[in-house]
């Protein structure tokens, strides 16, 4: 394992709670420590925040709302200042990083090259379209016309995991504060640091008090006072499937409040014989063990047609046995470890239902070191749909392989689970990959390309993967309530 510790020294500065503008110490004055998964140690006591303190973030976001500046300022200031909040995060990238790194278990570099570089490209973006939110007008019948506002929905509550805890703030801050939405935040318990830094660069970037509020805590309490509050307007939530029901269903018991959910998948990718083996091994390879396997879009079922499978499952293999892991600070390591105890445990867990359930262990299968949570990039072939490591979300770094002969077995396959995140396809034949983009019911395809995201690419999924978009101009919509005004066009009927 690699010996880098780039957290030496590394002073964290935020832990409490952000309220109406102010780091303030949670009602409860209870703390939680947040660990570093490299070792398990405590990083940092973080404020816990509980249905108090989101009562009290409620009310800040509503004050905010209802009487502040923010949704009343034109379109073009509110796009200032996310440029400013921009250049703050690009100026302050390095401990940025650090933060998701040592509270993630995140590579350290990735982070630096591709999470903060993404988020400041989404408040790029949503700060150019702030000021080109409109809406239509409209001819009516009879002696009517109308138009149609586009207004901000008001108070959002944003609960966000923690595979990507700078792009998933940023996922869900970005259109809302464009939009003139103001909200409170929930970042994963796991890793609440990054979430406290941002808001303080909120302050400073200028964005006014009470919009942008972050309640550190835990779901049950926080997360669920958040659901059931009667003045939060919508919840936008990442997260499990499982935890995704439980917020539809706090919300239809509140206030109906508005719901988007981007939940779990199980996202296949298949292989056609045509494929150049070589980039489709790779490409399946980083499908899968990239972010040490913690990615809702994973390629964890990889369906590859009977003609290359040999050859194509020997290189995987030969390929997963080099995959560095250790430290995420050091540059020459692949995969870090994995978020803590509980998820550490559920995927080895599966690896063993994978083996009782009759699937063959052609590499990996074990933890890695003798401290921390870090799991052997694991490959299981022989699997049928039936077995669990092929029916559920594992989030960690195992690869199921199964064989495929026709086109038509490669849909009813890939098609055969409840979620319907994303899907990648690899052949040459265009006809083969226009046919199965048609047929696979899920919310992104990439086609000879895999976790190829993109600021104005919509992301989010169908079936149980969850309804509502990230990225994109549809992202924005999600903030947004159409209003409809109607006048007589010549003097009024009455
Ligand atoms: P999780 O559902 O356990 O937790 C997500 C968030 O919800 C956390 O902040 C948690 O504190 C909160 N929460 C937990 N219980 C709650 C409750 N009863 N009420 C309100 N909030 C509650 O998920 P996780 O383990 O943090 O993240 C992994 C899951 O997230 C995976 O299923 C993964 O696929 C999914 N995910 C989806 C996407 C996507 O874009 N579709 C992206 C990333 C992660």
């Amino acid at each position: 394992m690699g010996s880098c510790n780039g957290s030496v020294g590394f002073k964290i500065q935020f832990t409490k709670l952000f309220i109406n503008g102010q780091f303030v110490d949670s009602v409860s004055g209870k703390t939680f420590e947040t660990r570093d998964p490299r070792n398990g140690e405590v990083i940092a006591s973080v404020a816990e925040g509980d249905k108090a303190d989101v009562d009290l973030a409620v009310k800040a976001a509503r004050n905010a709302f209802d009487n502040g500046a923010w949704p009343r300022m034109s379109g073009y200031e509110r796009g200032r200042i996310l440029m400013k909040f921009a250049d703050l995060i690009e100026e302050h990238a390095e401990e940025l990083a650090t933060l998701d790194t040592i509270d993630g278990g995140k590579l350290f570099s990735l982070c630096k090259a591709m999470d903060i570089p993404h988020c400041v490209h989404l408040l790029r973006y949503y700060a150019g379209a702030a000021d080109k939110i409109h809406g239509e007008t409209l001819k009516l019948s009879g002696e009517f016309q109308g138009y149609t506002l586009k207004e901000p929905i008001g108070v959002i509550g944003h609960i966000i995991p923690w595979n990507f805890p700078t792009a998933m703030f940023f996922l869900k801050v970005s259109p809302a504060l464009a939009a003139g939405c103001t909200m409170i935040v929930k970042p994963a318990e796991q890793t609440p640091l990054s979430a406290l830094y941002y808001a303080h660069l909120a302050k400073l970037a200028g964005i006014p008090h009470g919009v942008l509020n972050v309640v550190t805590g835990f779901g049950h309490t926080a997360g669920s006072a958040i659901c059931s509050h009667m003045d939060v307007d919508k919840v936008s939530f990442t997260g499990s499937t499982e935890v995704g029901k439980k917020v539809m269903e706090a919300a239809a018991k509140s206030n109906l409040k508005h719901v988007s959910l981007e939940l779990g998948g199980k996202s296949p990718l298949i292989i056609f014989d045509d494929a150049d083996l070589d980039k489709a091994v790779n490409l399946a390879h980083n499908a899968v063990f990239f972010n040490k396997g913690e990615i809702c879009a994973a390629g964890s079922r990889v369906f590859v047609q009977e003609g290359i499978f040999d050859a194509f499952v020997e290189k995987s293999v030969e390929m997963a046995k080099t995959r560095v892991i250790g430290d995420p600070f050091d540059p020459e390591v692949q995969q870090g470890p994995q978020i803590d105890k509980k998820q550490f445990d559920k995927v080895l867990k599966y690896i063993e239902y994978g083996k009782n359930e009759g699937a063959t262990l052609l590499t990996g299968g074990k933890s890695y070191g003798d401290k921390g949570y870090f799991i052997e990039p694991t490959i299981f072939t022989d699997v049928n749909e039936h077995m669990k490591i092929a029916k559920d979300e594992i989030f960690g770094p195992v690869l199921c392989l199964m064989k495929f002969k026709t086109i038509e077995e490669a849909i009813e396959k890939a098609n055969a689970t409840r979620y319907g995140l994303a899907a990648g396809i690899i052949t040459n034949d265009l006809n083969i990959a226009n046919r199965v983009s048609r047929s696979v019911r899920a919310g992104t395809i990439w086609i000879n390309c895999f976790f190829i995201f993109d600021t104005s690419c919509p992301f989010g999924g169908f079936k149980m993967s969850g309804f509502g978009k990230d990225q994109g101009l549809d992202a924005m919509e999600k903030y947004l309530n159409v209003k409809s005004v109607i006048t007589p066009i010549y003097s009024s009927p009455w």
